[in-house]
């Protein structure tokens, strides 16, 4: 398992394609749905450090993205062109050498000042739920389903695991922050992590909210809703019924 220490080995290789500005290909299916290369190729990479078990890689812009690399993710280093058979999650293009990401688990962008803002992460073993119950806990007027994105309060959950962990925990994703209960929000974290580590050990995603609006819930039978919330319009699923909006 990548630890520390292999970590800051793969910084210090990459180190070669600080300064340049890089091209960047996804090729894994996995990643290609990310929409990294639009938001990142021929940006110039200005930094790379690793963070506990994270490889930030700081592009101009502010852009920083965050490559997690669980059990089996490795960074190479190659020259430009070598050939190569299936398909890395990323490859990092400079004029003489690339940087090749290998089964990447967790690669997302994350707030333009990177490390310092990002929150504890769900895919942590074991996660740290008491720090990000006191980060959610910063943040009492937003809705919970919004805050749950936000990185700086707890890192790696997407639009899909938002929803389906505030459904499993019964949790409307329109509740404020402050109306929600220590035991609530636990509830909605835990089910996060066991949901996104049980998708990445199989490879298979269970779906019984996210993109399924107006079909039935499938603990009531009350058509799932959905509505644009927080600055990103990220749409947002809930069962009406069973996930109020208020504390029971
Ligand atoms: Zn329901």
């Amino acid at each position: 398992m990548p630890e520390g220490d292999s970590l800051h080995r793969a910084a210090q290789r990459l180190q070669v394609l600080v300064g340049e500005r890089v091209e960047v290909e996804t090729p894994h299916p996995r990643a290609a749905v990310k929409g990294l290369p639009g938001r990142l190729d021929g940006r110039r990479l200005e930094q790379v450090e690793a963070v506990g078990k994270n490889l930030l890689l700081h592009f101009e812009g502010g852009l920083v993205l965050r490559s997690h690399l669980r059990m089996k993710g490795r960074w190479r280093l190659e020259r430009r062109g070598t050939a190569r058979t299936g398909k890395p999650w990323l490859v990092l293009r400079g004029a003489e050498h690339e940087a090749v990401l290998w089964n990447g688990a967790v690669l997302e962008l994350v707030g333009p000042r990177g490390a310092p803002r990002l929150g504890p992460d769900i895919l942590g073993e074991p996660p740290d739920y008491e720090t990000m119950l006191a980060r959610l806990r910063t943040e009492p007027e937003r809705e919970v389903g919004d805050a749950l994105l936000d990185q700086r309060l707890v890192a790696g959950i997407g639009n899909v695991w938002k929803a389906e962990a505030l459904w499993e925990a019964r949790v409307s994703p329109w509740r404020a922050v402050a109306d929600t209960s220590d035991e609530e929000l636990r509830a909605i974290l835990q089910a996060a992590h066991e949901l996104m580590t049980t998708s990445v050990e199989t490879g298979r995603a269970r779906r019984v909210a996210y993109n399924r609006a107006g079909r039935g819930c499938r603990r009531c039978g009350t058509p799932i809703e959905a509505r644009g919330q927080g600055d990103g319009n990220r749409i947002a699923y809930w069962c009406p019924a069973c996930q109020p909006d208020h504390a029971h």
